[in-house]
């Protein structure tokens, strides 16, 4: 173990310290620790995870196909190739991450089957106490850090979020969450329903559908979808000419990102070009008769929900076989047998799998107090959302939404590093963001603005999020692109950083 605990005044419950404190070993939290030990190799850290593994999403989620929707060279670490191709399985990301951690050591540092319950800050102490729950025997264990480094996701895993509908205790067959898929689910020869139409439904449909009766994806509304190739051309053209993996990763990363960035922008300048494309695409899929406009045509501009890659077009080779369908209509009741619809119309099925989203879960369902006081997330305002007024020695991350979660885990770490070097440097034991007193009428609004992004997860739990500012620093952009360049250039010493030390003279 190269973490540094130390020892309680109570013998009966170990405590440890750490400089040092991760929540979580998902995605982020295993690159938070990669970092850390590389950028910070004399930092004594732990990662605390409630899981009996590492993954998080990607251990959670076991529905038949989970897979990316976004590539793995940019869903992947800066710092380790991916060498596979860009949509990737849970299995395959997990491989991946296991790599990581392998490589770097970085096992010792994990503590799994530990859900932190509590997080208590004391300003006397300028400490964070922790209080995790050891899963399996329901003992409690304190910890205290520094510094929490807060990688617990964005929803709660144990259960996803299911409407309730009129008359769902009466249907006599199975209904089923994908983020909860039970093991023993045979829906072999059965009639499926899925409602929904994001990711998880398009990646659902055609993978259950060589072994259903039928699958019917049963949607409200329709949603854009980008179906491709499971390849980037240019990483097929590196690798025959046998270039080297890691200069592979770089240039296909740059490729990507230049391809999403632009991507992005047309969405917002030519909204209507950009449709037309998306529609295209489906259309050499689904053919001249399909009714498109009325199953694949959104309503909203491209890019205002997250737009899920389907690798080639699979959801579409589905349909077209005839053992996949799409109903766009809504739901009246569940009845005995099926699902009535408002048009009048049912649909009868053995098993409904309701894809309708997570539960939004801001801090990881953890018991947060400031000095005894229990804190209200929805208080305080968002540094570039990544730290937060009024919470003092913490830090989270967030991805991105239109860009891949991971390009943040990258960006932030390297932020947090320099923000514990400059600590270590000033003598400051505590940092605090706080709005500049010049900025006092600063107007405030929603975590983020509904009219740009609006996926049904973020509108049903934005009460509980952080509040935004008028001004880019205190607004998760959800810009990659430009925060890259301007993370690295953050001043540590300007007026929005409180430390509990004189700055240092230069
Ligand atoms: C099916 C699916 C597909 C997705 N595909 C993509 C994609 O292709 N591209 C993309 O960019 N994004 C995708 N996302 C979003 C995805 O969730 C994130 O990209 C990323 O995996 C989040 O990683 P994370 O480590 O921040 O959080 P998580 O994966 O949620 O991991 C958080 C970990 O923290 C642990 N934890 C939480 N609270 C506590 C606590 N109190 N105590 C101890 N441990 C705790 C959890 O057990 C979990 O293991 C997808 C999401 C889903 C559900």
């Amino acid at each position: 173990m190269t973490t540094s605990p130390t020892q309680a005044a109570n013998p009966e419950q170990l405590a440890s310290h750490f400089d040092v404190l991760i929540v979580g070993a998902g995605i982020s939290g295993i690159g938070g620790a990669y970092h850390l030990k590389t950028q910070l190799p004399a930092s004594s850290f732990v990662v605390l995870e409630a899981q009996e593994s590492f993954g998080g999403t990607w251990t959670t989620h076991k529905y038949p196909g989970i897979r990316s929707d976004s590539d793995l060279h940019t869903f992947g670490y800066r710092f380790k190739p991916w060498v596979g191709p860009p949509i990737a399985t849970a299995a395959e990301i997990l491989a991946y991450m296991d790599e990581v951690i392998e490589d770097n050591d970085l096992g010792s540092h994990i503590r799994y089957g530990h859900r932190i319950v509590r997080a208590d800050w004391s300003s006397s102490d300028n400490l964070w106490s922790i209080e995790a729950e050891k899963v399996a025997t329901g003992e409690l264990v304190r910890f205290t850090a520094n510094f929490l480094w807060m990688c617990q996701g964005y929803y709660r895993h144990e259960k996803g979020y299911t409407p309730e509908w009129l008359g769902m205790s009466d249907f006599r067959g199975r209904i089923v969450h994908p983020q909860t898929w039970p093991e023993d689910l045979d829906y072999t020869g059965k009639r499926m329903i899925v409602i929904g139409s994001g990711a998880t439904a398009a990646t659902l449909v055609p993978n259950v559908a060589q072994d259903v009766e039928h699958v019917t994806m049963l949607q409200r509304s329709p949603t854009y979808f980008i179906p491709g190739r499971n390849a980037i051309e240019i990483a097929e053209q590196l690798r025959a000419l046998k270039v080297d993996e890691a200069w592979i990763h770089e240039i296909t990363r740059r490729q990507i990102l230049k391809t999403q960035d632009d991507f992005t922008r047309r969405s917002r300048e030519e909204p209507e070009a950009v449709k037309a494309e998306l529609l295209a695409a489906v259309k050499m899929f689904l053919g001249e008769d399909y009714d498109i406009e009325t199953h694949f045509t959104p309503k909203y501009r491209p890019w205002r929900q997250r737009i899920a890659f389907i690798p080639d077009g699979d959801l579409f080779k589905g349909i077209a076989s005839g053992k996949a369908s799409v109903v766009t209509d809504e739901i009246e009741r569940f009845t005995e047998t099926g699902i009535l619809l408002k048009s009048g119309k049912t649909l009868e099925a053995d098993i409904i799998v309701t894809a309708t989203g997570f539960d939004l879960s801001p801090l990881g369902d953890i018991d947060f107090h400031i000095d005894g006081k229990p804190l209200v997330f929805s208080d305080t305002v968002t540094y570039r959302g990544m730290m937060f007024t009024g919470v003092p020695n913490m830090a989270w991350v967030f991805g991105y939404f239109r860009a891949s979660w991971t390009l943040r885990v990258d960006i932030m770490a390297d932020f947090i590093v320099r923000l514990l070097t400059h600590m270590k440097t000033i003598g400051a034991t505590r940092v605090e963001v706080a709005v500049p007193p010049k900025l006092k009428d600063m107007e405030l609004s929603t975590w983020i603005d509904p009219e740009d992004f609006n996926p049904g997860y973020i509108m049903r739990g934005m009460h509980l999020m952080p509040r935004r500012g008028e001004l880019r620093d205190w607004q998760h952009t959800q810009d990659y692109w430009n925060e890259k360049d301007e993370f690295p250039k953050i001043d540590l010493d300007g007026e929005e950083f409180i430390y509990d030390a004189a700055k240092v003279p230069a």
